[in-house]
């Protein structure tokens, strides 16, 4: 209870007396949390993620989507709660923020957790290279150039 009190008295004056407004959502969150760092780390049930799991009138939501209802404000549907500090099992209400299905995205681009996409165009430019360098040997072994070229046009309209 020694940490819960520190990290509520931290905690913007607004955020804490919005969170006093619902004690038993309070005591809930404040027994499962430690402190790392700066981040709150969520040490209830987890996803396999690394995303903690809360109850919230009788289901389980996201522990950091919990944290900003309870804190700072309702999320609504539509949105996500990310994080500022990109640790999925981070509670801290001063590390998130809220975004779109879009913003979300382009946070992951932007911090490289999109590596699926990026093979495959990895794959597209690697089939790209060879074929140039076939021909490019092809040539080299003395094919003129107008057939090398006729022959990847052909492989190009098969394609
Ligand atoms: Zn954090």
């Amino acid at each position: 209870m020694k940490l819960a009190l520190k990290v509520i008295e931290k905690m913007h004056p607004d955020w804490a007396k919005r969170a006093f407004r619902s004690k038993d959502k309070l005591s809930y969150f404040l027994d499962r949390i430690a402190a790392n760092g700066d981040c709150l780390d969520w040490v209830g049930c987890k996803h396999a993620a690394g995303y903690g799991w809360a109850k919230w009138h009788g289901r389980m939501i996201r522990a950091h989507r919990y944290s900003y209802d309870l804190f700072v404000g309702p999320v609504g549907e539509k949105l996500h709660v990310m994080h500022l500090c990109d640790r999925p099992p981070c509670v801290n209400p001063e590390h998130l923020k809220l975004g779109t299905a879009l913003d979300n995205q382009r946070d992951m681009v932007n911090k490289g957790r999109q590596g699926k996409r990026a093979g495959d165009n990895n794959k597209q430019s690697k089939l790209t290279g060879a074929l140039v360098l076939n021909l490019r040997k092809r040539h080299t072994a003395g094919e003129s150039f107008a057939s090398v070229a006729r022959s990847s046009g052909r492989q190009r309209r098969n394609d």
